[in-house]
């Protein structure tokens, strides 16, 4: 695996880290990382993949690509793949990349090995860590040989340390990008609080016990106060306390920040598997048999709505 080709991922004129996650990733694979941006205006973009130690860059830039489909971005991907021909292609395993990466490697009909936490070993040694049924077990895949394609859960591989003074070539492809069987004409954001939820280091989340839309303004100052996003449970969502987008678990989103605090959360199984990476797991619960606190590493047997307005106060305080 010489050469590993993996896709910076843009968003609002921004790289998102799991760019910097997937090249520290491929720098595990092989000897030269190609970074490769698709979209409308993307090449202002390449020196700083190059920073997180891409090699070179190529960019394919075209108006049909200014958003993601994923006819439009595979004929993008493929078109790279067949002039470089990488022995690894790694994606994040986003909302992008969960779409694209196996719709390439089908017709590439090269394997895929999707939601990759960990690697250990290099090269054509390197073994994949991925979790399996919904986060109760891990196992370990090994490519016995040829081209591999990997997807890497964000937040899990630490990227490499940013060198502004790293310099790469960068060139571009030209793809004809056409025949698209859906046309993306306008993008209406939700309005969020502004920290991509996957990719958030803090993530406060609410479940059952927040009681009511109201009650989740207590989390909400305390991700602002901690710099995070805000989440929940799918019991919290089910009763409209809040957004079925802000769902964490096994039919929600799947986080691994550094700090997860799981207010007034039960700790079902399906919760977990949303979560349960998490490095640093803090539970609030009136009750202490409740199951969160089987995997929270700090929990507090309390009120929740005595328990968070405390926290503020404390992490205001540390902050002055
Ligand atoms: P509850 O289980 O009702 O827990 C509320 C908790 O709040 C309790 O532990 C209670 O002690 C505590 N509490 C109450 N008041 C306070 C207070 N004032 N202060 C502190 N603590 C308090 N769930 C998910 O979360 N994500 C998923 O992706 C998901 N997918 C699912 C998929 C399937 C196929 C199925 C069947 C279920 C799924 N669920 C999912 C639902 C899951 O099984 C649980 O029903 C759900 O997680 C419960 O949400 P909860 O913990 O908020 O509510």
């Amino acid at each position: 695996m010489s050469k590993v080709l993996v896709l910076g991922e843009a968003r609002e004129g921004a790289l998102r880290n799991v760019s910097f996650e997937a090249i520290a990733a491929g720098k595990k694979l092989g000897d030269e990382v190609v970074g490769l941006l698709v979209g409308d205006a993307v090449a202002d973009l390449a020196q700083e993949l190059i920073a997180y130690g891409a090699d070179r860059v190529i960019t394919v830039e075209h108006p049909n690509l200014a958003h993601y489909t994923s006819d439009g971005y595979s004929q993008a991907v493929l078109a790279v793949v067949e002039q470089e021909s990488p022995g690894a292609i790694v994606f994040g395993h986003t909302a992008i990349g969960k779409d694209l990466s196996p719709k390439v490697a089908s017709r590439l009909q090269i394997g895929l090995i999707s939601d990759v936490t960990d690697i250990e070993g290099e090269g054509a040694d390197a073994v994949f860590i991925r979790p399996i049924y919904s986060g109760k077990a891990f196992e370990k895949v090994k490519i016995a040989d040829g081209t591999v394609f990997v997807s890497i859960r964000p937040n899990n591989i630490a990227p490499l340390a940013k060198d502004a003074g790293r310099s790469g070539d960068v060139s571009s492809v030209s793809v004809d990008v056409q025949n698209l069987r859906s046309i993306i004409k306008e993008v209406v954001r939700k309005s969020t609080d502004g920290v991509d939820l996957s990719e958030a280091k803090v993530v406060v989340a609410g479940g059952r016990g927040v009681k009511s839309e109201e009650g989740f303004e207590p989390l909400k100052e305390l991700a602002s106060v901690l710099g995070g996003a805000v989440g929940a449970s799918r019991g919290a969502c089910d009763a409209e306390y809040c957004d079925y987008s802000l769902q964490i678990g096994q039919t929600g989103k799947v986080v691994t920040p550094d700090l997860y605090i799981a207010a007034g959360i039960s700790g079902a199984i399906q919760h977990l598997a949303g979560m349960s990476n998490s490095k640093v797991i803090v539970a609030i619960n009136k009750d202490p048999e409740a199951n969160i606190f089987k995997v929270a590493d700090y929990g507090i047997v309390g009120d929740l709505f005595e328990v968070v307005p405390l926290l503020i106060e404390e992490f205001k305080a540390l902050k002055v």
